[in-house]
């Protein structure tokens, strides 16, 4: 079995000619459908890729995602030449890509400026070198546009064997940032360990109310007509700056939990349980009456959270599988749990009583639920 994972590198702009890229993209759509043309004043060697090994891979993570439809932009498919430590290389001598391990650089050949001997340096990401010593290997990669920007992207793949889970299993249970992801380690049908993980609620809420103070004042001023002024425009930055630094905390809480809990997994070699009820976590904010952009808020890079827990696993081999972890429900008889203050769930039915976040580790110790209980299953 072979894992995949993908690194975007931003290249430099002033080093790269965008509208040479443009073509290069063209002519890969072009491949796509099946069509050879041969642009004369285009290097070869790209061309040869396209036509030659490439097209064996149509269709793969390889060649990026299929085209919607005729000129959609398509990432050109590049091979790759590994240089490593010890002077030992793997890959296409002449490829377009050169991922220097000796000098901690990639070096793009003939793909950033339509010029013979045009190179371009980049420094090594970290990134690619942790996956290198896990075993991983980047045979591909591709250059291509986002919102007209040029980036290189490296394509990590794995060999991978999937391991048979020990007695742990580990629980993931996605709520809001208002309540955390809770996760629980359990052996044998006992909660070994369990967490509430999430963000500084205070700091966030502090920044988000900065947002709204500013955005109150650059309402004001565009009322006046005077936002196109000196001090509106700054406003109107800072604004942008504090949006970008509130989506960044949710964004790399979530590329760290991520990483946590799949290491977590690996080093039980447990089985993986995830509950993405993304949606029933948002209606639960929505009932406590907070506004919909704080709502909206707190559940920000939560989809990407569990997309990233699903890579990693996979990347890791760590067996996983998505189970629904009810937090509302009884996991002894399955009644309708009630909630006491201090979001203690409680069965008026058969006395079970545990903190919300914690029922959902209940139901994953369950063997295998009833057909009584499937149906909410
Ligand atoms: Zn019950």
């Amino acid at each position: 079995m072979e894992a995949h994972r993908t690194l975007l590198v931003r290249l430099p702009k002033d080093k790269c000619d965008v509208d040479y890229i443009k073509r290069l993209m063209a002519l890969t759509n072009l491949a796509y459908w099946g069509y050879e043309v041969w642009a004369p004043d285009l290097p070869k060697e790209i061309q040869y890729q396209l036509y030659g090994s490439f097209k064996n891979f149509k269709g793969s993570l390889v060649f990026g995602t299929k085209p919607k439809g005729w000129f959609a932009k398509t990432w050109v498919p590049l091979k790759t030449l590994r240089i490593y430590q010890d002077d030992s290389k793997k890959g296409d001598p002449n490829a377009p890509i050169v991922l220097d391990f000796k000098n901690n650089v990639i070096r793009l050949r003939k793909v950033c400026k339509n010029e013979p001997r045009y190179a371009v340096e980049v420094p090594m990401p970290r990134w690619i070198i942790e996956r290198v010593k896990e075993g991983g290997d980047v045979r591909f990669a591709m250059i291509g546009l986002k919102d007209d920007e040029p980036y290189l992207a490296l394509v990590a793949e794995r060999v991978v064997e999937p391991y048979v889970p020990s007695d742990y299993m580990l629980a993931v249970d996605v709520n809001s940032w208002k309540y955390g992801i809770s996760w629980g380690l359990i052996r044998n049908g006992e909660i070994v360990s369990h967490k509430q993980e999430g963000i500084n609620l205070g700091k966030y809420y502090r920044l988000y109310d900065e947002v709204i103070r500013f955005g109150k004042k650059y309402g004001a001023l565009k009322r006046l007509g005077l936002h196109k002024t000196v001090e509106g425009s700054r406003l109107w930055s800072e604004i942008k700056i504090l949006r970008m630094r509130l989506y960044a905390i949710t964004r790399d809480r979530a590329y760290f939990l991520a990483s946590k809990l799949a290491r977590k997994a690996l080093r039980y070699r447990a089985l993986l349980v995830i509950d993405d009820m993304i949606e029933e976590s948002r209606r639960e904010l929505l009932e406590e009456k907070l506004p919909p952009d704080v709502v909206k808020l707190l559940m920000s890079n939560l989809k990407r959270f569990v997309h990233q827990l699903e890579t990693l696993a996979q990347w890791y081999c760590v067996p996983y599988r998505f189970k629904r972890l009810p937090s509302t429900i009884c996991p002894i008889c399955g009644s309708e749990l009630t909630q006491l203050p201090g979001r203690i769930m409680v069965c008026t039915n058969c006395g079970f009583k545990a903190p919300r976040d914690k029922v959902p580790m209940y139901w994953a110790i369950k063997p295998r639920p009833s057909k009584q209980h499937s149906r909410v299953g």
